[in-house]
């Protein structure tokens, strides 16, 4: 069962070994942490930034990375579950060129070559986009990718010109640059240009960035001086064209676990793969935050308060609360998802040298996870039982169809309740929570601690102001340093 997974890893290390890429690891999924600027890896190249700023040799590389993408720039934790191809935890597969080891028509044409000729994709299933240029910004039309796609037999009707899409950023600053994706017509026999964001039969599959600019802090686009070429692939969305299914949760990948969360629930609930369906959405939704969240603690996350821990906790919190209220998933029953995760990584260990393989440390760390799982889920019941009983009291009182942001702040405050398991609540009562009255409380509460332990600090307040960025997260400065934190709660 385990097969087509196995060799679609395989032929991508070979393909690039045999265009003399050097195969390397993943790195972690949680950033180093010199590197405030991101949460979680959120793409192949993160690990590659410094040979992006600094290096000068030529050099080839391709590997299979494991991504998060639940906050900051790359955000996705709000869509999993609605649709059928984004998830917080996915691998991206990547080649790249440092410093011109090889062009723009190469690293087109092995990324085509790749699909069309070593898997047999139907060529008149893929079509191709290109950055249009944004004007204001300076940055032009990438003609000479056109013209590539062009030399590369791709006919014009299916090469269009996109803007903000083509356009590729890490993070609100770092290395960017205009993108070229290619995609794919789940259908088939349709006209490009009437497909652009057309609905889920059709998905990006890999996006090339020729990243030649860097953004600074304030905002401003560069030129970067040099010529890196990024490229990535979500390798369950390859999954799912190679086994011709329509989904990335209909592949290898997640069929063992959604199985599994069958067996878990009370009524043995099937996931039926539809996109419509509320509770295949929890299916989905479920299945993802536990795969993350395993990945995230192999690596080293610990459900907590701030920072990536804090998503990690919120992704666990998430899962125990849908899957016990939606699907009847009994409490606990969570942790026993876990070895099957990892058994969806483990056989597919492919050696990338005699001594490297893939992930050995989520193996390694299982029982930990388990164990992890176990406390969260203690702690979160232990809580939810208690507010539980205080929710109860606060959306009694009146016959209002809307529960005030501050009492519902007041129940996260006071009784520990996270606003997700109030707004989930209400909801399965008929009701909802003012959230943003919510976040205007805790802006509010943030402010007035920040007085009181500045008070304290033998220095003046403003040397350490509170800052937000773009990204919706706060910096706050305690113990020392400052601290990442989301700003808005769930
Ligand atoms: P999309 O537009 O579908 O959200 P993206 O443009 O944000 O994708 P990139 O940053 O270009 O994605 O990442 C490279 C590749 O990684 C994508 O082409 C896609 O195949 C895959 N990918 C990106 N996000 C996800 C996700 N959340 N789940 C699964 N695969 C993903
Ligand atoms: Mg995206
Ligand atoms: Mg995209
Ligand atoms: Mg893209």
């Amino acid at each position: 069962r385990w097969e087509v997974s196995r060799e679609l890893r395989k032929s991508f290390f070979e393909f690039f070994k045999s265009k003399n890429h050097e195969i390397l690891k993943s790195a972690s999924v949680i950033p180093a942490e010199n590197d405030s600027s991101l949460l979680f890896t959120n793409a192949g190249m993160n690990q590659f930034k410094p040979l992006i700023l600094s290096s000068s040799e030529p050099k080839r590389v391709a590997n299979i990375q494991k991504c998060i993408r639940a906050g900051g720039k790359h955000n996705d934790l709000d869509d999993v579950g609605k649709d059928l191809h984004h998830q917080t935890f996915f691998e991206m597969m990547g080649n790249w060129s440092f410093n011109d080891a090889f062009s723009k028509q190469e690293a087109c044409q092995f990324a085509w070559d790749y699909l069309v000729k070593t898997l047999s994709i139907d060529s008149d299933r893929l079509y191709v986009s290109y950055f249009g240029g944004i004007e204001r910004l300076g940055l032009p039309e990438d003609r000479e990718c056109r013209e590539i796609w062009k030399r590369i037999g791709i006919p014009s009707d299916r090469i269009l010109p996109f803007v903000a899409e083509n356009f590729w950023e890490m993070g609100s600053a770092g290395p960017c640059g205009p993108c070229t994706e290619i995609h794919y017509d789940r259908i088939g026999g349709r006209n490009a240009s009437s497909l652009v964001n057309i609905d889920d039969s059709v998905v990006e599959i890999w996006n090339i960035v020729f990243m030649s600019n860097i953004r600074d802090s304030s905002g401003h686009i560069h030129n970067l001086g040099k010529n890196h070429i990024d490229t990535g692939m979500g390798f369950e969305r390859l999954l799912s064209v190679v086994q011709n299914r329509n989904s990335n949760f209909d592949t290898d990948a997640f069929t063992p676990i959604l199985d599994k969360i069958t067996s878990l629930t009370k009524n043995k609930l099937k996931y039926n793969g539809t996109l419509s369906s509320r509770e295949d959405a929890v299916f989905r939704l479920v299945a993802d935050h536990v795969r993350a969240a395993t990945v995230a603690i192999s690596d080293g996350a610990i459900p907590d308060g701030t920072g990536s821990g804090f998503i990690v906790r919120k992704m666990m919190r998430r899962s125990f609360l849908q899957g016990n209220s939606k699907l009847g998933i009994e409490r606990f029953g969570l942790s026993d998802l876990v070895p099957v995760v990892i058994s969806t990584m483990v056989p597919f260990l492919v050696r990338i040298t005699s001594d490297k393989e893939v992930y050995p440390e989520i193996e390694k760390s299982s029982n930990e996870i388990i164990k992890t799982f176990k406390d969260e889920e203690t702690q979160f019941w232990k809580t939810v039982d208690k507010a539980k009983k205080m929710f109860d009291g606060v959306a009694n009182e009146n016959k209002s169809p809307v529960i005030s942001g501050r009492k519902a702040f007041n129940l996260f405050e006071t009784h520990g309740l996270p606003l997700s398991v109030t707004v989930e609540m209400a909801r399965n009562i008929g009701k909802e929570v003012d959230e943003k009255e919510f976040e205007r409380c805790q802006l509010e509460a943030q402010k007035l601690s920040q007085k009181a332990s500045q008070l304290k600090l033998p220095v003046s307040a403003s040397d350490f102001p509170t800052h937000t960025d773009n990204d919706k997260y706060s910096y706050t400065y305690k113990n020392g340093r400052y601290g990442k934190s989301i700003s808005f709660t769930l």
